[in-house]
């Protein structure tokens, strides 16, 4: 029987670095989002495969030899398994496609592992990432945050295991024991150094990839965060217990951001154990008139004029944001 780990989360939950740790096993081995190497195995497109593998590039002897002989009309996990002799396949997020073509043969037992962050720091990456679409805390928590953990609650309805970010991060012994007992194989505690096993990522968090890659004397490459992740690279050089963990959300934060997150997410924030701001009911009868202000001569993204809606539908407005 081959394990496969189906890990389910938010954007920037810190999913790669998660998949590298799962990957850090003699029997295990991480591929994370699966879809584009399964496209690639499908198109077999030269210089596809030449790239396929993010920590080696065009030095990978995985991919390109696996590729050769992959079969279509086959399992895809039933080939991986059997050509790189692992019993588990850590990944994660599949998409609908592949999971309906590939996830469905009797020889794969299939663990799920639902991961949950500090939903401020979700928020936080998201508004980098993409200013545009995000303007504050409040719309990208109603727009994103809150619409994202809903489709995460539907997605894994089943038997799972919730792994808590920070707990990995801050109980790493305790929290890598009991992920061990729920996917079957014994996890040392030496899976911290996940950059001391062999990865051959296919997809994630490119700032993950460049640090795993130099910690491994390769080369690495050029993104947006060389920054943080250089000074992540230099604290693993001195001592690497220490966590790489991203609190720059603290910073950021205004007052109104904070009380927006507690007003729209604080009761799941609570829900997953993590404790809410004190936030007064003065600062969300402000936060909620200033939201109301903002709506007057603004279009919506529909193109109705907010200046026609009633109080009520004002209202309805900044609490569901364009679905009202
Ligand atoms: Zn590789």
């Amino acid at each position: 029987m081959i394990t496969v780990v189906n890990i389910r989360s938010l954007s920037y939950s810190g999913t790669t670095w998660i998949n590298t740790v799962l990957g850090s096993h003699e029997d295990a081995i991480t591929i994370g989002p699966p879809d584009r190497i399964w496209n690639i195995c499908k198109e077999k497109n030269e210089n596809d495969i030449a790239n396929a593998c993010l920590v080696h590039n065009k030095k990978c002897e995985f991919w390109p030899n696996f590729i050769k002989e992959y079969d279509i009309n086959k399992n895809f996990f039933e080939q991986l398994a059997t050509f790189s002799g692992k019993k588990v396949i850590v990944l994660n997020n599949p998409s609908k496609n592949f999971i309906e073509s590939e996830m469905s043969s009797d020889k794969i037992d299939i663990k799920f592992i639902k991961v949950i962050r500090d939903g401020r720091a979700n928020i936080h990456s998201a508004m980098r990432h993409h200013p545009e679409r995000h303007k504050n805390v409040f719309e990208a928590a109603r727009d994103w945050y809150i619409p994202a953990i809903r489709r995460l609650d539907k997605q894994v309805s089943n038997e799972h295991f919730l792994l808590k970010y920070e707990s990995l991060i801050f109980d790493f012994g305790e929290t890598i024991k009991r992920l061990s007992s729920f996917i079957g194989i014994d996890y040392s505690i030496n899976c911290r150094k996940y950059w001391e096993y062999d990865h051959h990522l296919v997809a994630g968090n490119t700032g993950m990839i460049d640090l795993l890659q130099k910690l491994q004397g390769l080369e690495g490459f050029e993104h947006k965060r060389s920054d943080f992740y250089q000074k992540a690279l230099k604290d693993l050089s001195n001592d690497n217990e220490v966590p790489v963990y991203d609190t720059s959300w603290q910073q950021t934060f205004s007052r109104e951001d904070i009380v927006a997150y507690d007003f729209l997410v604080g009761s799941i924030h609570e829900y997953f154990g993590f404790e809410r701001d004190k936030v007064s009911a003065n600062e969300v009868y402000d936060l909620l008139m200033n939201q109301l202000i903002c709506l007057k001569d603004m279009q919506s993204k529909n193109g109705n004029d907010l200046n026609q809606l009633s109080f009520i539908q004002r209202i309805k407005y900044v609490l569901n944001g364009t679905k009202s």
